[in-house]
């Protein structure tokens, strides 16, 4: 008989999942599932250890729901770029597969490595799918056929798209006809570092995740727009692991966000929402369309002149959060205890990073990638170019965040600081934001570091940084 193969990549979810779906979409033959573990050389990036434990939940979680389903998941492990192909001609020449089905990544080397699946299984029909956005990449361009460079109107044409041709949700497969799977199921270890991570933060599987959904849509989405700029406040999806490994798809978000706030598109309640889904396509329509982005150059090539500083003491510095700048630093410790960073700081810390110590964002980059529990190539690569302004941001490179406003701004009474900074738990809520002044005037001692920049002085060197590279282009 026939057989029908899933192969599983960034897509860990049964529902609303497309290739699944089509793979299921004939009672009539076998349909099997496949999952290589990654390996560093084999995607563009290397994984975090709480990602790799984040999937190795969601992996258990997929080989459940899909032995309910009556379809196995084999789970393999592959060295490099050649052995997965290796693997996956092996277990279809085994399983007697005709036909593969798997939904696109869209990073250069994950492209690359599908191209050469399909050129080594000539014989077997491939099918791939644009799943892991609401619109494909190619879908929504400028009148010249071109990829937008500028955020806002991409938004624009993708919500006129939207509004035409709202994408549905599929439905997850039925059982098979040979009914659900009676063996006990051996649990998936992947042979990768793992940290763990905190489930009440972060849904540990499809299930958790698709209430978290239905809970946030339903209770804080039309609230978004005035808490999502509040760290201290829980005012933000905290999807973001999950849609980076597909564990719930954009579609199903849109669907849950226009069910609590039916004129989103609109530009009503909940729109501003939508609008970080959005970001989140651009990003990923852009590596498609400009893949050297995947290969961690700049977008706009005469930032690539920029004289970085080559501090590593700085760098640590920022990196272990004691750089002496307290929302910059409470920052820097939420993400190396939990894996995720609200998106104000990580913006604030990014920027901190390339326009306060110069440092080139690409180390800010892969720092992000070790740790973040979302690490995503597009998101991450689109924020620090943002933050760096060597990408599409249409501000220009002289917009320099001030460490110490934006935490006066965005952490007034430092309750977000103090949760982080336990250290600086003594210090008054006047002086959160500068404790070194309040130290030195009070005589008082605190451990806790000076800052180890003036930020007046480090602005103006990295304007006149950034200006020379201009002049030499
Ligand atoms: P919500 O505010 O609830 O937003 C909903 C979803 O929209 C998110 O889960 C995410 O999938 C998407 N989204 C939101 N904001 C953005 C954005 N600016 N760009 C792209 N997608 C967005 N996001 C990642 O998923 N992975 C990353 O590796 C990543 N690295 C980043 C690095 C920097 C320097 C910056 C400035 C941003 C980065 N982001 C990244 C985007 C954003 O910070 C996170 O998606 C967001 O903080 C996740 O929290 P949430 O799920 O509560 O988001």
């Amino acid at each position: 008989m026939a057989s029908h193969l899933m192969w599983f990549r960034a897509d860990l979810r049964v529902h609303d999942n497309l290739a699944l779906a089509a793979a299921c979409s004939s009672g009539d033959v076998d349909v099997l599932a496949l999952f290589i573990a990654p390996v560093k050389q084999w995607q563009q990036h290397a994984m975090s250890p709480r990602q790799a434990a984040f999937m190795q939940s969601q992996l258990n979680a997929l080989q459940q729901a899909l032995a309910q389903k009556g379809i196995p998941l084999m789970v393999k492990q592959a060295d490099d770029f050649t052995a997965s192909i290796d693997t996956l001609r092996e277990v279809c020449e085994t399983h007697k597969v005709t036909s593969l089905f798997y939904n696109y990544q869209y990073e250069f080397n994950e492209r690359q490595r599908d191209v050469a699946v399909e050129q080594a299984l000539s014989h077997i029909t491939c099918q791939g799918f644009d799943d892991s956005v609401m619109l494909a990449p190619g879908s929504v361009m400028t009148g010249n056929h071109e990829m937008y460079k500028v955020f806002t109107p991409f938004k624009n044409a993708f919500l006129r798209r939207l509004s035409e041709d709202l994408p549905e949700c599929v439905n997850p497969p039925k059982v098979r006809p040979e009914g659900a799977l009676s063996d006990k199921l051996v649990p998936i270890e992947l042979d990768y570092p793992q940290q763990s991570f905190d489930s009440d933060l972060f849904a540990a599987d499809e299930e958790s995740a698709l209430s978290r959904l239905q809970h946030f849509c339903q209770n804080h989405v039309a609230n978004y727009d005035t808490q999502r700029d509040f760290p201290a406040i829980d005012g933000t999806s905290r999807l973001s692991a999950c849609l980076a490994l597909g564990v719930l798809s954009p579609r199903q978000c849109l669907h849950a966000l226009l069910k609590a706030c039916p004129d989103a598109l609109e530009g009503q309640a909940g729109a501003v929402w939508l609008s970080e889904l959005i970001w989140r396509e651009f990003y990923r329509h852009l590596i498609t369309y400009h893949p050297n982005l995947c290969k961690h150059r700049p977008f706009i090539d005469w930032t690539d002149k920029v004289q970085w500083n080559h501090d590593s003491s700085a760098l640590q510095a920022w990196q272990q959060g004691k750089t002496g700048f307290p929302i910059v630093d409470a920052a820097m410790r939420q993400l190396n205890q939990t894996g995720w960073m609200h998106n104000r700081l990580r913006m604030i810390v990014a920027s901190f990073l390339v326009k306060d110590l110069l440092i080139d964002w690409r180390e800010g980059e892969r720092y992000f990638m070790s740790q973040l529990i979302d690490g995503d190539l597009a998101a991450n690569n689109g924020g620090w170019q943002w933050a760096a302004s060597t990408g599409t941001d249409a501000a220009p490179y002289f917009r320099i965040f001030n460490p110490t406003t934006q935490g006066e701004k965005f952490d007034k009474q430092g309750a977000f600081i103090r949760q982080w900074l336990p250290e600086l738990n003594d210090v008054p809520t006047a002086a959160i934001h500068a404790p070194w002044i309040w130290a030195d005037k009070a005589q008082h001692t605190i451990n806790y570091p000076r800052p180890i920049v003036d930020h007046k002085l480090a602005r103006n060197q990295t304007l006149a940084a950034y200006e020379a590279a201009r002049k030499r282009n």
